[in-house]
């Protein structure tokens, strides 16, 4: 009986998931308010009666790591709702030495975000300077969290990433999730790893198919997230990383790709990368001491940036900043440059 009851619940949740999947909200009713409650994997699905519902992990659990992070300097230090680049804004830092990063203990672990192929990897693609991978997956198809931790962005973000979660970890790294379809997660909410976030899709990318655009970074500092994951075996490659400066770089092979040139493939932002002379027939002024630097409506340009990082950071558009400022997707930034950004 008890298996009736439960079998027909969740075959009226799954008709309330067909209804309502779309209209999935974060402004949950509150506890009164909950129908039933069905186990699913490690976490659960709160059904509303207001036909809206939630992934919940136990409550104790999550309130026990609000407490611990409530206590911890990196969850409180360059936290920003608003922003992707918390650590870099409003000044650059340079990427770190070596470091030792514990990834996961005993208490805490990994899971793989998506399992799909990777359809481009990190490094320079078609132009692009790609700080992430991507894996193909299905429109509306569960995407994770990698480790525990806590939601410091969930928003549209209109420099390209679509719909974004950022999580903040307990090992002191982020994630980035991005193109997602649906978001489940709230700014500061605690997570831990596996739990559902959103959906995949492609927002912020409709040009190509869905996909989840997956990035890691340590104080901003992108690195390569196949450093870190055996991606086929789903898990990580050791439980600890020494990540050096190299790993915060674009590799040469890569820049020698782009240089070499693909016809029509070439079509992103040229970037003054060291310091080299760059031949351009209208000159520049430049102020290579503000470069990093934001003063009023204008962002100075640092070394390694490009327009579609610009745009992401101060979250408009390429092609909002080319109308700003006069110049072309393809136009050459030069360091110290003074780059209207609103
Ligand atoms: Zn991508």
């Amino acid at each position: 009986m008890e298996f009736l009851r439960k079998s027909l619940l969740f075959l009226s949740f799954l008709s309330i998931f067909a209804s309502f999947a779309g209209a999935q909200t974060n402004v949950l009713p509150d506890s009164s308010d909950v129908l039933d409650t069905i186990p699913y994997g490690e976490q659960h699905i709160v059904l509303y009666k207001a036909n809206v519902w939630d992934y919940v992990i136990d409550p104790e659990i999550l309130a026990r790591d609000k407490a611990i992070s409530d206590t911890m300097d990196i969850f409180t230090e360059r936290w920003n709702n608003e922003i992707t680049f918390p650590y870099q804004w409003p000044d650059p830092g340079p990427p770190p030495d070596s470091i030792l990063i514990q990834l996961v203990d005993d208490e805490r672990g990994f899971v793989l975000p998506h399992y799909g192929m990777i359809t481009s990897g990190f490094g320079w693609r078609y132009g692009r300077n790609h700080k992430a991978i991507d894996i193909d997956l299905e429109k509306g198809t569960p995407v994770r969290a990698a480790f525990d931790g806590k939601v410091r962005y969930s928003q549209y973000n209109n420099g390209g990433y679509g719909n974004l979660i950022i999580i903040r970890h307990f090992n002191g790294l982020e994630t980035y999730y991005a193109h997602l379809t649906t978001r489940y997660v709230k700014p500061n909410q605690i997570v831990k790893a596996g739990q559902i976030i959103g959906t995949g899709g492609n927002t912020g990318a409709h040009w190509t198919g869905a996909h989840l655009h997956f990035e890691c970074r340590w104080w901003d500092h992108a690195f390569d997230p196949l450093r870190i994951i055996e991606f086929d075996s789903l898990r990580l490659k050791s439980d600890s990383v020494i990540l050096t400066p190299a790993d915060f770089k674009i590799s040469q092979s890569h820049k020698a790709y782009v240089n070499n040139g693909v016809n029509g493939q070439n079509s992103g932002t040229a970037v003054n990368y060291g310091g080299n002379n760059v031949t351009n027939n209208k000159p520049v002024e430049t102020n290579a001491s503000a470069s990093g630097k934001v003063m009023g409506n204008y962002y100075y340009v640092k070394k390694g940036d490009t327009l579609s990082a610009i745009a992401r950071r101060f979250g408009t558009s390429v092609a909002k900043l080319c109308e700003l400022n006069g110049i072309s997707k393809n136009s050459t930034l030069h360091i110290g440059q003074k780059i209207r950004i609103k």
